[in-house]
């Protein structure tokens, strides 16, 4: 705001508003209590009573990403970022696990699982894939808007045994809405019932127009029971990410983002990201959120340590000062002097934000009359 009321001021200032009406008085104005006055009358009533005029804009304080663009030449071809999204007990978390099945490496070690919310699997032909783990249709939504915008490409899980549902609707609207490519898996292709063709023909009321509809978005017929169409189903996701050439630039300081995040009694706070461009490694501080750390171990989806993290790898980070939320931002930033700060400040904005109806603090007066 541009002006505030002499009342509301005072309030502020911890003052009596009579004695600011004083001061005004003094100046060569006769206001009442309610009387608004500008931005510079304000501050040069603060400075007559002594406080100190502290303006904290964002981009002081804050870490401004917008302004690190990548050159091109740095950007290198990055994984998939995938997400499996369709109705309750239409086989999303069947058709993860079968996907995660067909991990070459997963295969080598013995196949340990960490539960982990995203995991990479190695194709046969050598190509990495991240899958996200079931983020609720809640989750996506709450990530795409709070700005991160981590999935490429969103399978869309539709039983062959049954039709469109209403979680289902609410996936297609959800992609349709963050404008992320969708492949359509029609699922249980190895019961009786199974009915592939229903569903394309209800799917164009949504108008989503599959290949065997000649249309352009590419649709599977998969089996998590069998593992028919799993590969078919690979090959579709790989191609889809040729189209796109997704890039980021691994030689930098990191940039993830938050997919799931926990207090472990025994590891302290937990958080596993998503790399979207540099390299996380073991020692970099960071700020994530309004919270500060050091990265102290990295874990990988397999319960492996790593010691970098590549742009696309999900990795379980250990060594924050606090539990993040999803959607959360990890910077990795110079110092831990530079981490703190930029901690601080964000903790101090979030609680302008939970407070604007209580008294402010001198500091959130002038950010709020800024
Ligand atoms: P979600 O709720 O979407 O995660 O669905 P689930 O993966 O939990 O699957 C729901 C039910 O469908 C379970 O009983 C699964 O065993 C079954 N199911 C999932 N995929 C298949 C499949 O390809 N074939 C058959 N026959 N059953 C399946
Ligand atoms: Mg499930």
């Amino acid at each position: 705001p541009e002006a505030i009321t002499v009342q509301e001021l005072a309030n502020r200032m911890a003052e009596k508003a009579a004695d600011l009406v004083k001061s005004l008085f003094k100046m060569g104005m006769v206001v009442t209590l309610n009387h608004t006055i500008d931005q510079d009358t304000a501050e040069l009533l603060v400075e007559e009573f002594g406080h100190n005029i502290q303006r904290v804009s964002e981009s002081d304080v804050d870490i401004d990403t917008t302004v690190d663009v990548d050159a091109d030449e740095t950007l290198k071809n990055r994984p998939p970022v995938v997400a499996i999204m369709g109705h309750v007990d239409h086989g999303k978390t069947s058709l993860l696990d079968a996907l995660r099945g067909t991990d070459v490496v997963r295969g080598e070690a013995g196949g340990i699982t960490q539960h982990i919310g995203a995991y990479q699997i190695k194709t046969k032909g050598g190509d990495l894939v991240t899958f996200l783990d079931t983020p609720g249709h809640e989750a996506f939504t709450e990530m795409r808007m709070r700005g991160a915008n981590v999935t490429d490409i969103v399978i869309l899980v539709v039983a062959g045994d049954d039709g469109l549902m209403p979680q289902t609707i609410e996936a297609i609207n959800h992609t349709k809405a963050a404008g992320v490519p969708m492949i359509v898996a029609i699922t249980k292709s190895d019961k009786p019932e199974f009915n592939p063709q229903k569903i394309r023909e209800r799917l164009l009321e949504h108008e989503i127009i599959v290949e065997q509809m000649s249309g352009d978005v590419q649709d599977v017929e998969v089996s998590a029971k069998t593992g028919a169409g799993l590969q078919d189903l690979i090959d579709k996701i790989l191609l889809q990410a040729e189209l796109m050439e997704l890039k980021s630039n691994p030689d930098r300081a990191a940039e993830a983002t938050v997919i799931e995040a926990k207090l472990d009694k025994g590891k302290g706070p937990l958080a596993t990201v998503l790399i979207n461009r540099g390299t996380l490694k073991v020692g970099d501080i960071f700020v994530v959120g309004t919270q500060s750390g050091r990265v102290r171990a990295m874990l990988d989806d397999k319960g492996r340590q790593v010691k970098q993290a590549p742009p696309s790898l999900p990795v379980e980070v250990l060594g924050l000062g606090g539990v993040p939320m999803a959607g959360d931002t990890l910077t990795v930033v110079e110092s831990e002097a530079r981490a703190r700060e930029v901690a601080a400040f964000r903790q101090e904005q979030a609680t302008t934000k939970r407070t604007t109806s209580a008294p402010a603090s001198l500091e959130n007066m002038f950010s709020a009359l800024a």
